[in-house]
């Protein structure tokens, strides 16, 4: 493993993440169905800058620029609000003391109870988008490294939440 991928894994632990694992890119699944489900029964749609329709890039662009990280490590957090906060000072750290200039964090934005949009975003160097705002398949991508999406009876998410910081 890339050293400095190893440091980075060590670190969102010391940062507060219950668990990270290193994936490969290539292991990452995305499936067009994650749209259909971000369009029709999410209450967050429409009323995010983090989420569909609001992000101001296409999902063309992002795969594009998806082809060009190497890997990424995936977080689990109980908490959204600090799994943002790890994925994004883990982000900040790569950058700055490994070098990694395009370490990208994508985060569930729990920064405002209620996101300011159409006003300008409050918390812009908080607010990336989630790992299936653009068509990842969270549960089929995390599987693989032992990680579990479960929900209760009554449909709600138990309390694990999964963030991921890409890396150049
Ligand atoms: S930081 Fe606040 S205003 Fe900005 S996208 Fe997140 S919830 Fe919306």
């Amino acid at each position: 493993m890339n050293d400095r991928y190893s440091l980075l894994v060590a670190r969102a632990l010391e940062l507060g993440a219950g668990e990270a694992k290193l994936i490969e890119t290539e292991q990452i699944v995305f499936d067009p169905r994650s749209f259909l489900k971000c369009r029709f029964g999410c209450n967050r749609w429409g009323k995010f800058w983090t989420c569909p329709p609001h992000m101001q890039l296409s999902p063309e662009t992002f795969m594009e620029a998806m082809k060009k990280y190497k890997a990424g490590i995936v977080l689990k957090t109980s908490d959204p609000k600090q799994g943002q906060e790890v994925a994004i000072a883990l982000e900040k750290e790569a950058m700055l003391k490994h070098g990694l200039n395009f370490a990208f964090a994508l985060t569930l934005c729990v920064q405002c109870e209620k996101c300011a949009y159409p006003e300008p975003c409050l918390f812009p160097h908080m607010a990336r988008p989630s790992m299936d705002a653009y068509g990842m398949d969270i549960g089929k991508t995390i599987e693989p490294l032992g990680f579990k999406v479960v929900f209760d009876p009554h449909g709600k998410l138990l309390p694990a939440w999964y963030g991921m910081i890409l890396l150049d």
